[in-house]
């Protein structure tokens, strides 16, 4: 499951960040996601969930910003944002078109990656 490998590493980072200041637990962990990782944040709160029980982030709230996702055009250079339609979404497909001049030469520069931006601990 995409979403559960995304919350164990999402755990993995708060809980050593969590060890480096000897924390006794995690009550809050912030995140951004892009929006081209294809997550469903009620998912991924679910998978959260079960990654963390038995540990010190173990009831912990998990805040999520969707961020959306920027494309580079290879054509013109320029810098689009860009988020799913919904085809994108039902298909897995990720084609992206230039905003400037239409071309569908680009990349992905940003939007999928999740990013542990905050954690709130109790010492
Ligand atoms: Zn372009």
């Amino acid at each position: 499951m995409h979403e559960f490998s995304f919350a164990y590493n999402i755990f993995k980072v708060a809980e050593a960040t969590a060890m480096k200041y000897n924390a006794k637990k995690i009550t809050q962990v912030y995140i951004e996601i892009g929006e081209l990782t294809l997550i469903v944040p009620h998912l991924l709160q679910q998978s959260f969930k079960m990654a963390t029980t038995g540990s010190i982030a173990e009831g912990a709230e998990l805040k999520i910003e969707i961020v959306p996702g920027k494309i580079r055009c290879r054509d013109c250079g320029k810098e689009s944002t860009v988020s799913l339609s919904e085809e994108a979404q039902l298909t897995g497909l990720q084609l992206f078109q230039c905003r400037h001049c239409e071309s569908k030469n680009t990349e992905i520069i940003s939007g999928k990656n999740a990013t542990v931006k905050n954690i709130k601990i109790q010492e």
